[in-house]
């Protein structure tokens, strides 16, 4: 896709939705935002998008895509907490599965040259048999977050067979860096690193041994956009190879921020992955695709936000 063209991003108020909405209009694109601020935030938004303050599962889903007629569809728009999912899985699913129907529905019916979808490699797998996991792995989820963001990806399969909507499906490892809020899928850099700084003392869940794929909001950024041209019918893992526990993200933020005290420790959480690392060979191969920024300076960036947000709140 060479020339700028209209994009509608669900969640385009949220953590990774609002870099991307900041790189698409970089770009030149008309960029649209359909977003309901359940998690997202306006002051993340970019005043340049034309901001829809919608639910994706209202009808009027229909009538945004008819009067906006977008060329390619970005869906982050979800239910992003693993707990909540357990707590509440109609909810879960009401928006994840149901939600992500009203978009295909709406897409199909104005015609989309593609809809790119962001899944989740972390949870999707379960505790997975090999590592780092590649997409052949069997789909077993462990909590219901898992498995409605994967029923998401066989209703895109399906509206690929049944009405040929292009399509490509991208599942993240745990993404972190600016903007990022407490409450989402890789919440525990923001959390930590919000903490020490205000001289708060992070809590750590079970050992802290359990250990992520952590990737860099801005290389997840990068592989949606590769997807705008590539991919064509995928799922991609996007994610390092790398396993990072929490412990070690802890002592990393520790040093950085200079914070002078341990961690307190809970229980162990149920429904959460032990150890999980993702292989992204295919998104090499199929789009291009490899991970930029390392932890140690995608840390750096994180606290430098926080820091400064924190100044500002003050
Ligand atoms: P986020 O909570 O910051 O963003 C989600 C956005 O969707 C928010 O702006 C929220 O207000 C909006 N939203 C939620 N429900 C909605 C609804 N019913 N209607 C309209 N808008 C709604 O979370 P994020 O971390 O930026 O996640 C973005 C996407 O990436 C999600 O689809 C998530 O499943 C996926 N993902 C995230 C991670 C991660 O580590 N952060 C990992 C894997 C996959």
């Amino acid at each position: 896709m060479s020339e700028p063209n209209t994009v509608l991003v669900t969640g385009g108020a949220g953590f990774i939705g609002s870099h991307l909405v900041d790189r698409l209009l970089s770009l030149d694109h008309k960029v649209v935002v359909i977003d309901n601020l359940s998690t997202g935030k306006l002051k993340n938004l970019n005043p340049a998008a034309t901001f829809h303050h919608l639910d994706i599962t209202q009808p009027s889903v229909t009538e945004v895509f008819q009067r906006e007629q977008p060329d390619v569809v970005f869906h982050l728009a979800a239910q992003v907490s693993v707990t909540e999912s357990t707590k509440d899985p109609f909810h879960d699913s009401d928006v994840n599965v149901f939600g992500t129907l009203r978009l295909l529905e709406a897409a199909r019916r104005c015609g989309i040259e593609k809809f790119i979808y962001s899944s989740t490699g972390g949870a999707l797998y379960g505790d997975p048999e090999t590592d780092p996991c590649t997409e052949e792995h069997p789909i077993l989820p462990v909590a219901p977050y898992g498995l409605s963001k994967y029923v998401a990806e066989l209703y895109l399969d399906l509206y690929h067979r049944l009405y040929q909507i292009n399509f490509t499906t991208l599942r993240y490892g745990n993404v972190y860096g600016p903007r990022q809020e407490a409450h989402g899928e890789a919440g525990v850099v923001a959390i930590f690193a919000q903490a020490m700084l205000e001289g708060r003392q992070p809590q750590i869940y079970g050992d802290g041994d359990q250990a992520r794929d952590f990737v860099f909001v801005d290389d997840v950024v990068e592989a949606n956009l590769l997807a705008m041209t590539k991919g064509d019918g995928g799922a991609f893992n996007i994610g390092t190879g790398e396993k990072t526990s929490v412990n070690q993200i802890f002592e990393s933020l520790q040093s950085t921020i200079k914070y002078r005290w341990g961690p307190e420790l809970a229980p162990a959480r149920h429904g959460e992955v032990y150890k999980i690392s993702l292989d992204s060979s295919k998104a090499t191969e199929a789009l291009g695709w490899t991970p930029r920024v390392g932890m140690e300076e995608g840390l750096l960036q994180t606290v430098e936000f926080f820091r400064n947000a924190g100044k500002a709140v003050r």
